[in-house]
This record gives C-alpha cells, sequence and structure tokens, in this order.
C-alpha cells in the first residue's frame, strides 16, 4: 500500500495508529517485496506473521503460495484483514501474540516466523518465540536497529552482550539492512533494521550445561566493566587455571570472550558427563525368543550389532496439566542421537525385572521415584528396535532433575501436540517412541493398569 492509500485505509475503518500497539504501518511497497524475497517462501511453507496491521507482508506472502496464520492484537485489524484479504490460506487469529503458545507450530511440517514486531514488545516476542526446542526453521523479523545490532554482535563490540550469547547459543542471527523510519507511517523516532535468523544444528556447538552456561553468562555482564574474575569468583575456583585452559586473558571483561569460550568456560567448572566405556561394555542383557522368554545374555554391541531380540521399557511421565515430558536423547547415543524420546526408557538388565528396570531408568534419568502404572506391552519388531517393550506411565508434582549424560534436552508437552508433532513431523522422534505412544494413545481410555 502505498501511504495515500494506507491513510485513506485507516481513515474508512476508522483507525487512528495506537502508540502502545507499536503500530507503524509499512508503506514502501519495494521495501516490502524485499523482506518477503528474503524468506523464501514457497507453498509448502506455514508462515506465522506477528502483528500483520494492514497486511503489507501478509498479501505478499499469500501471493508467494504460503499457508499463513496472521496474529493480530488489534481486533479492528483482524476483521479489516479478514475482510480484506478473504484468502483460502489464511487464517487470521485475534490475540496478542504473546500468549499465542509456539509449541503448537509442532504440527505444521515448515514454519516460517515474520513480522514487523511491535517495537514496546519486541524482545518479550523475540525471547518467546526463540525458546529451544522451537517448531520455526526461519524467523524474519524487522526490530529496532538497536536491538538487532545486540542480537546480531560479535565480541569486543559495545553492542555484544547477554542477550546476544542467550540467542546466539541455539541460532545464527544476520544483519540483513537497516530500515530507515521514513517507511512507516506514523514515523517512530528510531530506525529499524531486518534481521534473519536460523537454528544451528545442534552439533554446532559442544555440548554443556546451558543452565550454568547461562548463570555465567548473566553474571559476566551483570558489570560489564568489571573484570570477570571478580564477578564469577564464586563460580570459578582456580581463574588463572581456567583462563589457561579456555585461552582468554586473565584480566577479560564479558565482552571479550567468544561463544566458544563462555561455553569452554562452563564445561571448565562442570565437564560434560559421558557414561563410562567401562559400564557400557560390562552391561549383559537378555537374548530372548519371540516369546519373550529368556534364552542367554548378551552384550550391548552383541544385541544390537546382531540385532538379537532383548527387553526395554519407555516410561511417559505427566505433569499435573496432563502434559508428557519427552527427552531429547543424547547426542553420543549409539542409536537415534537427538531424537525425541519417551520421558525416560531404557534397557532391562540381565537380573533384572521390566518393573525394577522401569524404577531404575526414572531414577537414573530424571532423578524422581513415583508410583508407576502399567500400559501396555509392544511385541518385538524393527520399529522397536527389536526389543519387547512395557510402557509405564507415572505423575510428578515436583520438577524433573533430567541427567545430562542421558538427556539433551527435555520439555513438557500437551498431548494434542505430541498427536500433531508426531503427524507432522515423525522423523524428529525415535521410532521406538512413536509406536509407544500409538500404544498409550489407544489405550488411554481404557482401564489402567496395576500400580507397582
Ligand atoms: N506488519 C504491519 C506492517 O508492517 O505494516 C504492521 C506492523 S506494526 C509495527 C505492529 C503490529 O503489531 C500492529 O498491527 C499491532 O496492532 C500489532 N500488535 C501489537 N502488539 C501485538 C501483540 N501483542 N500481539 C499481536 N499483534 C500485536
Amino acid at each position: 500500500m502505498k501511504l495515500s492509500e494506507l491513510r485513506a485505509t485507516l481513515r474508512e475503518i476508522r483507525v487512528s495508529p495506537v502508540k502502545t500497539l507499536g503500530q507503524n504501518f509499512l508503506h514502501d511497497q519495494n521495501l516490502a517485496h524485499w523482506i518477503i524475497n528474503q524468506a523464501e517462501l514457497t507453498a509448502e511453507d506455514y508462515v506465522v506473521e506477528i502483528g500483520p496491521g494492514l497486511g503489507a507482508l501478509t498479501k505478499l506472502a499469500l501471493e508467494k503460495g504460503a499457508r499463513v496464520l496472521a496474529i493480530e492484537k488489534d481486533a479492528r485489524l483482524a476483521n479489516f484483514l479478514r475482510e480484506r484479504l478473504d484468502h483460502a490460506r489464511l487464517e487470521v487469529i485475534n490475540t496478542d501474540a504473546l500468549k499465542f503458545d509456539a509449541r503448537a507450530l509442532f504440527s505444521q511440517h515448515r514454519v516460517k516466523l515474520l513480522g514487523n514486531l511491535p517495537y514496546n514488545i519486541s524482545s518479550a516476542l523475540l525471547l518467546k518465540f526463540l525458546e529451544y526446542p522451537s517448531p520455526i526453521s526461519l524467523w524474519l523479523f524487522t526490530l529496532q536497529k538497536e536491538m538487532a545490532r545486540r542480537l546480531s554482535a560479535s565480541p569486543s563490540t559495545p553492542d555484544y552482550g547477554a542477550l546476544t550469547l542467550r540467542v546466539q547459543l541455539y541460532h545464527r542471527v544476520k544483519y540483513l539492512r537497516t530500515i530507515p523510519a521514513t517507511v512507516f507511517f506514523p514515523r517512530p523516532e528510531v530506525d529499524s533494521a531486518l534481521v534473519r535468523i536460523l537454528p544451528r544444528d545442534p552439533l554446532e556447538l559442544p555440548e554443556r550445561d546451558d543452565e550454568l552456561l547461562l548463570i555465567l553468562i548473566r553474571l559476566g555482564f551483570s558489570q560489564r566493566r568489571k573484570q570477570l574474575k571478580k564477578l564469577l569468583q564464586k563460580q570459578v575456583a582456580d581463574w588463572d587455571a581456567a583462563a589457561c585452559s579456555v585461552g582468554f586473558n586473565p584480566k577479560a571483561r564479558a565482552e571479550e570472550l567468544s561463544l566458544l569460550q563462555w561455553i569452554a568456560l562452563a564445561n571448565f567448572i562442570s565437564p560434560s558427563p559421558r557414561p563410562s566405556p567401562d559400564l557400557t561394555n560390562n552391561e549383559r542383557f537378555p537374548v530372548v525368543d519371540n516369546k519373550d522368554r529368556i534364552l542367554r545374555y548378551a552384550s550391548r554391541s552383541d544385541v544390537h550389532g546382531n540385532n538379537l531380540l532383548h527387553r526395554a521399557v519407555h516410561i511417559l511421565i505427566f505433569n499435573q496439566a496432563g502434559e508428557v515430558y519427552l527427552q531429547q536423547r543424547a547426542r553420543w547415543k549409539d542409536r537415534h542421537p537427538l531424537r525425541w524420546d519417551s520421558s525416560a526408557a531404557g534397557h532391562v538388565n540381565a537380573g533384572e525385572s521390566y518393573d525394577e528396570t522401569a524404577r531404575r531408568e526414572l531414577k537414573e534419568e530424571l532423578g524422581v521415584t513415583v508410583p508407576l502404572e502399567k500400559i501396555s506391552k509392544l511385541p518385538a519388531s524393527e520399529r522397536t528396535d527389536q526389543e519387547f517393550v512395557w510402557v509405564y506411565r507415572a505423575e510428578v508434582s515436583g520438577s524433573l532433575a533430567p541427567n545430562r549424560s542421558e538427556i539433551e534436552s527435555g520439555a513438557f508437552f500437551p498431548q494434542t501436540i505430541i498427536d500433531g508433532w508426531v503427524a507432522a513431523r515423525p522423523d524428529d522422534f525415535a521410532p521406538g517412541f512413536i509406536e509407544c505412544w500409538k500404544v498409550y494413545c489407544r489405550k488411554k481410555r481404557a482401564s489402567r493398569g496395576t500400580l507397582i
């Protein structure tokens, strides 16, 4: 829309731009095309647009063939868009984007997030929609120029800070171009910039304890001008040894450390644990026949290498809201690394019953001991990696303590979201989980098993 059309439309629908909603509408057609081209949209894409306003970007995204979900807080604009664009591939919802549950987007195959974000809540929106794990494969945001610089900053520059690291830990950020205030009506007080954000491949950075890392970063940048040595003295006992091992100046300030150095510092304090190879080598599993009767015992490598039938448990943990905890398998696992899986799972060891294994795995992987309910038994098949699997469920009220050596990450998800996610992106999951989830869903309404 040209500026004259934009003004006329606002008059026609009796809307005066609301400052608290960050209503600055784009009226430069060429720029709108340029922005949309950066998203490389096709008919395969599901675009989520935050704050579509009068539809400057929405219309162009639809022209590329994408499906669009437009989230607009102002009811007048949401109604206008529905009427004016009236497109089969457009859904407009009138809600606050901060209240939108982004996890629902896992049920879409490929999601791209667009928005000329309302300035006043842009950092809250950013952090919400950049949370890990995320179903989004591309973020294209127009932000205040200063914020865009912070997101894309490099070490030893004034813009580099805790926000930079927090975002770059999971994403690659590119500052695409500065957007002058003059292309918006009304004209905002500052210039903007377009940034493109892509998710990092999880293997791009070393494994680490993110909770510890983010604490270090927060403390390190709490007083930018102070040396890190003073700010982190409680966390790092031998600072000089840390500086030497990670390779930075012992007098460094927070802004001098790269993301990789921050990660190395966290790993110096708390090295990433791995199960000892001795432990794994000494494991013995029962090998069973096709009726699950024990034939003999064998090592993990023998069982997996020769596709021998064996036994396992999967446990689904529910919180009080009825959500299920899913774990992302550790990167070092020999089977399905980094895929999503049941809350806890593991092999039955020699001399162990299924129930004993379930209790042990729950304690080892999630640090909890709660009553378990037996749900169903799956026959061994290729989909279960030749495992007979007993599926259990349990409820927790407190928090879990995921074992970092077993679990890359984890989160609770509503059951309907898991259903949609499994249907849209089955390759995100370990195949055994999909089998367990199907069985659980079938049995959900049937009578419950015995508490153990
Ligand atoms: N995309 C349009 C454009 O480029 O012309 C409008 C951009 S304007 C900067 C921001 C838009 O976000 C406005 O339409 C405003 O009503 C909407 N908005 C403000 N706060 C919102 C929120 N919390 N959730 C969803 N939309 C919001």
